[in-house]
């Protein structure tokens, strides 16, 4: 993938920056409270652009890297995080499609999905199979030109609003090590496939995130992601590492417009005579804050240039996303606490930050699996 030229980007992040500013923040406390799917943003960033961000152009996306990408998901998510959601997964599924599907393949789908005409999830997690994806129960046992698939995902963002969903199934269960024997499919949905209640979320709220269950449902053989049993773990991990990109990137726009909230409140709020920016206590915080992220972001930009390269950047996504998702937790309570109490009320986007910041430590894989995936990688790279 080539770097996208700095005038080309400055301009989809403008165009970007004046969507948050009109129509994203401004719609979001309601569909936060509400819990309720924001059909009509999604229809404009179809028009946007943004559901092929990085999807070739030759296969109808804008075909932009990932910096460019991750630059994108930090300004939405500053207006809304839940916004991000909607982009995440079916992001996922489009890098895997590009870079791992047949020609065919992506020529079936990756028009419409760069549209936004069709839209995408990933279903990976299972009630015994979140940290230790190869541990999954869902099978897919070939019978002549299908799949028959059975099982079930939990957890699974867009599972409700998605059109295709990217499945992680064994369809060779016996196979040691374990995760040789998985396979990524794409499911259309139809007869065999049940969506079950979107789940109630402390935030990240109006975004689907439900259970899929599969009871004998047929997948034609075709839709197998390049036509390669076994292939699937590997496959889905390089859209994961995309994915933990766009995580931090979130982050990281999450915690700027909390920071920003507290800087401009601080200048305003006076306490013993003066604004509270004046007290040392409140600039070593804001001072911390910035640094923080500042850092984080130099973090993303490391990591989604890498991915631009098309190298392995499990190292790099991984300290992105654990960084920046840590720092994101801290710098919203922080922000909430240089509001004292109306930081703590629903009123301002402040609640909704702090409620919003967990996910990202948890989603595409928890901390604690991003520290073991940072440790191998050095210690494959410091190898004696
Ligand atoms: C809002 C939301 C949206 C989601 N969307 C999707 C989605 O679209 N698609 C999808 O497939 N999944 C999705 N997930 C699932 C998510 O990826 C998993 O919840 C996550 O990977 C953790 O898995 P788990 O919940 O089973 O936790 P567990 O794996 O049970 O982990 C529990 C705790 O143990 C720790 N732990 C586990 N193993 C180790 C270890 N080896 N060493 C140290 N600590 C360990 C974990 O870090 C965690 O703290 C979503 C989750 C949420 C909350």
């Amino acid at each position: 993938m080539n770097q996208t030229p700095v005038d080309a980007r400055n301009q989809i992040l403008a165009v970007v920056r004046d969507f948050v500013k009109r129509e994203v923040a401004p719609a979001a406390a309601d569909h936060d409270r509400s819990d309720t799917y924001p059909h009509q943003l999604v229809e404009r960033m179809k028009g946007l652009g943004l559901f092929g961000v990085t999807t070739p152009e030759e296969y109808g996306g804008l075909g932009l890297d990932f910096t460019t990408f991750a630059l994108i998901f930090e300004e939405l998510a500053k207006g809304w995080m839940s916004i991000t959601g909607v982009l995440g997964t079916h992001s996922i599924l489009t890098h895997v499609l590009a870079n791992h599907g047949s020609e065919a393949q992506k020529r079936r789908w990756l028009p419409a999905l760069a549209r936004g005409d069709k839209r995408g999830a990933l279903a990976m997690t299972e009630a015994n199979a979140g940290s230790d994806v190869a541990a999954l129960e869902t099978v897919a046992q070939r019978r002549g030109d299908r799949y028959v698939v059975n099982g079930r995902k939990l957890f699974i963002t867009n599972g409700r609003n998605a059109d295709l969903v990217l499945l992680m199934a064994k369809t060779n269960p016996a196979a040691q090590p374990p995760h040789r024997g998985i396979s990524a499919l794409v499911v259309e949905k139809g007869p065999g496939l049940t969506v079950g209640p979107n789940v109630n979320k402390l935030g990240y709220r109006g975004v689907d995130t439900c259970e899929l269950l599969f009871q004998d449902c047929p997948v034609p053989a075709e839709n197998l992601v390049g036509h390669e049993e076994g292939r699937g773990f590997r496959q889905v991990m390089d859209g994961l590492e995309a994915g933990r990109v766009n995580i931090a990137a979130r982050a990281v726009g999450v915690a700027t417009a909390a920071f920003e909230a507290a800087i401009r409140y601080a200048q305003r709020r006076e306490t013993f005579g003066q604004p509270i920016s004046n007290h040392q206590a409140i600039q070593l915080m804001l001072a911390d804050m910035a640094t923080k992220i500042r850092a984080a972001r130099l973090l993303v930009i490391d990591a989604a240039e890498k991915k631009t390269l098309g190298q392995r950047c499990d190292q790099e996504a991984g300290m992105a996303k654990l960084y920046a998702s840590e720092i994101c937790a801290q710098v919203t309570l922080d922000a909430m606490r240089i509001h004292g109490g109306v930081g703590y009320l629903e009123d301002l986007p402040l609640a909704r930050y702090y409620r919003d910041a967990p996910l990202m430590i948890i989603g595409e894989g928890t901390n604690e699996i991003q520290k073991l995936v940072i440790a191998r990688s050095l210690l494959r790279q410091y190898a004696l």
